[in-house]
């Protein structure tokens, strides 16, 4: 297998279909989320579900077919998503009167539900979310990071005043870093988006950006405040307590299966997946070693602790084939499972069985009467070791001395030549969407997104112009 240092996005090709993720399908940009990738999708969406629903967001379904006059509703909304639209046409051997999209994202059809359903100030706020999959005919793509079709939840609200949707847009961007952080053990960046890459429609974009193993960006959510653009578009009025008719402001935010390639691209290494505990689909592999197969009690034993594993809740898988071990080692250590039990003749004699966790290289013996708490614990420390690591790794890579561009490209050409990382770079910007351009032109990095006051100390100059600098931004290389 090709190692992360040779070529990072062939070893991520290969390693999600080796480790049995995904498949590609005829269709260019959509893929097939076989179990292993499916069943991360849907711990990541149980982690997300119970927060939404603690907040008060409840969950419904619209349709995805939108008739193609909704976009013309929001100008900007039409503008942003008009290229990436695929339509349905025909239907029934006929030609349809009107085209109807495949939904890009539902501000759309959302607000055209909202404006009835919300007439006085009695009826909000009004929070609800839907876990769907969305269209977006991307020119480059890549598994889950950037596919056509893709799964995601995106939550929409509307609220009497411009404070409180303002306080739910923010408030989501915190419970995207909560559960990134807590569940897929990736640390995240949260700051706004710049004018040129806010939503289509939005006034204000916040986004989450990971930072990968190879450097690079990934923009892992995002949170959008819209004012009363939607509001207007799709005439969401309310009666106020005044007996005024008034707009109200809505929100919108939205996490995709981008996060499974994100986590992926996070902690996996040159043997594989390594899959935080959390999101796992197999949490624990118990397999026999040893001449196991001339004692039945070492399988029959192994069935036990994998029952009682179960009924602790964790996710178990026993392999007793009969492929050697370093088969079935490198096999298991391949697709990510965190945990490995070993158990042979000389286990069973001694009343312990021997602990493995994926990310570390010893081994360790458990007494096999403390193996559920033992396991427990181990998954838990696993769980919080991989967030550390990828912190530091952050920490190691991200660069706040460089001043000019030409200082910028010097720093991306020796990193190329030593074969490390860019990272990521705080800079100066003057604001202007020129300079913004020049940066990408002549660099390929991109601005992620502006930290919030306090999170980093601010640059005085822009690294383009050498003017005063407006604000202070992160820019990196981005998937
Ligand atoms: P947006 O509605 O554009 O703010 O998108 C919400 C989130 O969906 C983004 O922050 C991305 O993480 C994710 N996303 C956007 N486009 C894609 C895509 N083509 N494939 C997978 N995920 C995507």
């Amino acid at each position: 297998m090709i190692t992360r240092q040779e070529d990072f996005s062939k070893w991520y090709l290969d390693t999600i279909q080796q480790a049995d993720l995904m498949d590609y399908s005829p269709v260019r940009g959509s893929m097939i989320f076989k179990p292993d990738g499916y069943e991360m999708w849907e711990h990541i969406q149980t982690a997300f579900d119970k927060r939404f629903k603690e907040e008060g967001v409840r969950n419904a379904y619209f349709p995805m077919l939108i008739p193609e006059h909704f976009f013309a509703k929001e100008a900007d909304h039409i503008e942003g998503f008009s290229p990436e639209l695929p339509f349905v046409t025909e239907a029934g051997g006929e030609k349809l009167e009107e085209k109807l999209a495949l939904r890009p994202t539902s501000e759309t059809m959302i607000g055209d539900a909202y404006s009835r359903w919300i007439q006085s100030y009695r009826d909000l706020p009004l929070m609800l979310n839907q876990w769907a999959n969305v269209f977006r005919w991307e020119k480059r793509t890549l598994p889950f990071l950037r596919t056509s079709e893709f799964l995601w939840q995106e939550g929409h609200t509307a609220h009497a005043d411009a404070e409180e949707a303002k306080e739910r847009t923010m408030r989501m961007l915190e419970i995207y870093k909560e559960v990134v952080e807590d569940v897929l053990a990736v640390p995240v960046f949260s700051g706004e988006k710049t004018p040129s890459e806010r939503f289509a429609g939005a006034e204000n974009t916040y986004s989450i950006e990971a930072m990968v193993q190879d450097g690079r960006a990934i923009q892992a959510g995002t949170s959008h405040f819209m004012g009363t653009r939607f509001a207007e578009a799709f005439d969401i009025t309310y009666l106020n307590q005044d007996n005024e008719h008034v707009y109200a402001y809505t929100t919108s935010w939205g996490v995709s299966t981008r996060l499974i390639g994100t986590l992926i691209m996070m902690h996996g290494d040159d043997q594989g997946l390594i899959i935080p505990p959390a999101v796992a689909p197999r949490q624990v592999v118990l397999m026999p070693v040893g001449p196991w197969k001339k004692n039945p009690e070492i399988l029959e034993k192994l069935k036990e602790l994998q029952h009682q594993l179960h009924e602790a809740g964790i996710r178990t898988v026993l392999d007793d084939s009969d492929q050697s071990p370093g088969f079935k080692f490198n096999e298991w250590e391949m697709r990510g499972v965190p945990l490995r039990i070993e158990f042979g003749p000389r286990d069973l004699e001694n009343g312990t069985v021997v602990l493995k966790a994926r990310d570390v290289e010893d081994k360790h013996f458990v007494e096999i009467d403390q193996l559920v708490s033992a396991v427990e614990e181990e998954l838990n420390a696993m769980q919080a070791r991989l967030f550390e690591r990828a912190k530091k790794m952050n920490e190691q890579h991200v660069y706040t001395n460089i001043d000019t561009l030409d200082e910028l490209k010097e720093h991306i050409e020796e990193k190329r030549a030593a074969g490390e990382r860019a990272g990521w770079v705080l800079a100066g910007w003057d604001g202007t969407e020129e300079s913004e351009a020049k940066i990408q032109e002549e660099t390929g990095f991109t601005t992620r997104h502006i930290p919030f006051e306090g999170m980093v100390e601010p640059k005085e100059k822009c690294i383009v112009t050498g003017k005063p600098a407006k604000y202070t931004v992160w820019i990196a290389r981005a998937y």
